[in-house]
């Protein structure tokens, strides 16, 4: 599982660190806008929860 974040669409709003922080501390901490998911088995769901949470869409998920 990859995630992709867009950085021309995101506005730094934090709500992707805050909902699922163990996954998107690396947007949120070292703005790593393309980075795998350790253990996706275990986050699958609250990633693409999140992903639906962002108020820009710019999360993608493959
Ligand atoms: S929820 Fe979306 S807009 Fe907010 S910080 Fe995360 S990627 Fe950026």
């Amino acid at each position: 599982m990859k995630i992709h974040i867009d950085k021309n669409l995101c506005t730094g709003c934090e709500i992707c660190v805050n909902h699922c922080p163990d996954v998107f501390m690396m947007w949120g901490m070292y703005m790593k806008a393309d980075f795998d998911v350790a253990h996706p088995e275990k986050y699958q769901k609250a990633v693409r929860e999140t992903a639906g949470m962002c108020p820009k869409q710019a999360i993608s998920i493959d």
